[in-house]
């Protein structure tokens, strides 16, 4: 495992470092193609899941538990509710990244020691790289996970245990989760193939069979 901030340096390493697994690569006779997310769309489709999913979950909630219980925020008051939010919200920021990386290490053949977690200050995000190829199944659980255990389960507690913060964890975590839908949504087309996160593109490269369709 490393964990680093990226720079210049950094980010030249990653370059050869996909250029050998691409050399690789083609030894075997397989090429690699791009599959990249943009970041537009990904914004977009972020506001879209924000509010549908936020306004399903909270319609849900109120129907359950009513309204006095939308003031249930882990038994904080007042102005510590935002303060509250907003350290929960950066610890999960980074906690995902975690995620993507605990359940991408077990398909690796190097374990942990292929896994890089590093904080990009260019855009003032963490980020989690897995320095393997990966098969589609091996890919899929890695890239979704985030999204279920930061998203879909702090939904499922919060209306159970009717906790409105909890709830809107949920929410929030499911919207950061919206890129890793994006790539999930993408893999449908390439099923057979090696996937690797690209080191410098939002998005992944595929291996395909060289002169394929
Ligand atoms: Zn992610």
């Amino acid at each position: 495992m490393r964990i680093e901030v990226e720079n210049d340096q950094i980010r030249a390493r990653k370059k050869q470092e996909y250029e050998e697994l691409v050399a690789e690569m083609d030894q075997k006779g397989m090429e690699a193609r791009l599959e990249k997310i943009s970041i537009v769309t990904a914004n977009v489709f972020g506001v879209l899941v924000f509010f549908i999913v936020g306004a399903i979950s909270f319609a849900l909630f109120y129907l359950i538990h009513g309204r006095e219980a939308l003031g249930n925020y882990m038994g904080v008051e007042g102005s510590a509710k935002l303060l509250l939010f907003v350290v929960v919200y950066a610890v999960t920021i980074f906690v995902h990244e975690f995620i993507h990386g605990f359940f991408w290490h077990f398909p690796c053949e190097g374990k942990w020691k292929s896994i890089d977690f590093g904080f990009n200050p260019k855009c003032i995000t963490p980020y989690c790289h897995c320095r393997e190829a990966l098969n589609l199944k091996q890919y899929l659980w890695g890239a979704l996970a985030p999204t279920v255990f930061l998203g879909i389960v702090p939904i499922i507690v919060g209306l159970v245990i009717a906790d409105a913060f909890v709830l809107l964890i949920g929410v929030v975590g499911v919207v950061g989760g919206c890129g890793d839908l994006m790539v999930i949504w993408t893999l449908r087309k390439h099923k057979d193939c090696m996937l690797f996160d690209h080191p410098y593109e939002v998005g992944y490269a595929y291996f395909v069979k060289k002169n394929a369709d």
